[in-house]
């Protein structure tokens, strides 16, 4: 179908506005002439609700309509203890007149009496903020007994009568997962109003419904786009069955057909090392190059790691000289501003 017809089934899907939308997309152009590509940028770094906006928004516009169609009165979610993604719930929890609760893992110990970034926002917000730590485990097993602590919680409340609405980490669930479907659409509406298509999208990947939303999008309108999703964290190669299965669920929620399969993604684990939330000198210097050359700023966690992917996949030619490639930044610059351990060498 063609972008029109996707944008119309959007109109039936319950959906809660939140921020500023179309976010702004443009071209880079001293980039574009330093790597002889035709470079722009998508920058759901402006999405709001307030200064510190990102990807999550678009996910938590159809999240925060179902939570208030099935009358809930709490809102839980997960992630580490400078989750952009929580910090953004917990805006759109605001906005909606939704009590937030975190349950955060430790990855990088956060001082309590120097609380900073997102971490500050969410206690500024009066969010209710749980943060599971021990060292020397694995994150992958608190992130487990987050949820396993969660749950309880829930349990609780639901007994003295209180509604809760669970967002998994990300708010990669179906339902969030359909915003990005409408984003690819929005994007491809804005470089179709350039004049071009884009041959390349590239993007951070985190729990991958950002991915899962963009290569549902892709699919839906028949575009040649490829897109490029860039881990910021270690993923099986089984990753791509799921994501799979979250982009087919997300179409049908959207009342569309499914018709993604699994190698339809291009996921690269390549530039991530050494960790989530461990600076690399790639990333470092991608975050200086686009500051420099463009005065915009991304982030040491997912964002740089993305555009350190770009510059080395047109840089090594990967691609081609000339191609339209589109940089989609998600926002995140917030960790500048974090635990020092977060931030790299950036000066
Ligand atoms: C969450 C996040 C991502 C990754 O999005 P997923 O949908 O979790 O894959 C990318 N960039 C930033 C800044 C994020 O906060």
């Amino acid at each position: 179908m063609d972008i029109g017809e996707a944008k119309l089934l959007f109109s039936r899907v319950p959906k809660e506005k939140l921020g500023f939308f179309p976010t702004p997309f443009h071209k880079l152009n001293r980039l574009s002439e330093e790597l002889d590509v035709n470079l722009y940028i998508k920058r759901d770094d402006f999405t709001g609700i307030g200064l510190f906006g990102g990807n999550k928004i678009r996910k938590l516009q159809y999240l925060m309509a179902d939570a208030k169609a099935k009358g809930c009165e709490y809102v839980f979610t997960y992630g580490a203890v400078q989750s952009n993604h929580a910090m953004q719930t917990v805006t759109a929890c605001r906005r909606c007149g939704l009590k937030p609760v975190l349950y955060l893992v430790s990855i990088v110990k956060p001082d309590e009496h120097d609380v900073r970034s997102n971490l500050l926002l969410d206690k500024i917000l009066g969010a209710e903020i749980h943060i599971i730590e021990e060292s020397g485990i694995d994150t992958e097993i608190l992130e487990e007994r987050s949820i396993e602590l969660a749950k309880e919680h829930m349990r609780k409340l639901e007994v003295e009568g209180h509604k809760c609405y669970d967002i998994p980490m990300g708010g990669a669930s179906y339902i969030g997962t359909a915003g990005f479907i409408e984003g690819f659409a929005e994007m491809m509406e804005q470089a179709a109003e350039e004049g071009f298509v884009p041959d390349y999208v590239f993007h951070g990947t985190g729990t991958g419904g950002t991915a899962a939303g963009l290569v549902a999008g892709r699919n839906l309108i028949e575009s040649r786009t490829k897109i490029i999703s860039i881990n910021v964290s270690y993923k099986p190669e089984s990753f791509s069955d799921k994501m799979a299965v979250l982009s087919n669920n997300a179409l049908e929620y959207i009342g569309a057909k499914p018709c993604v399969k699994a190698d339809d993604f291009m996921f690269d684990l390549n530039y991530y090392a050494p960790g989530y939330e461990i600076p690399n000198v790639g990333a470092s210097s991608a975050i200086k190059r686009l500051a420099m050359n463009e005065g915009i700023i991304i982030d040491p966690v997912y964002t740089g790691k993305a555009f350190y992917g770009l510059l080395d996949y047109i840089e090594s030619g990967k691609i081609a000289k000339g191609s339209n490639v589109v940089f989609w930044h998600t926002g995140g610059a917030t960790a500048l501003f974090a635990e020092k351990e977060i931030l790299g060498e950036l000066y």
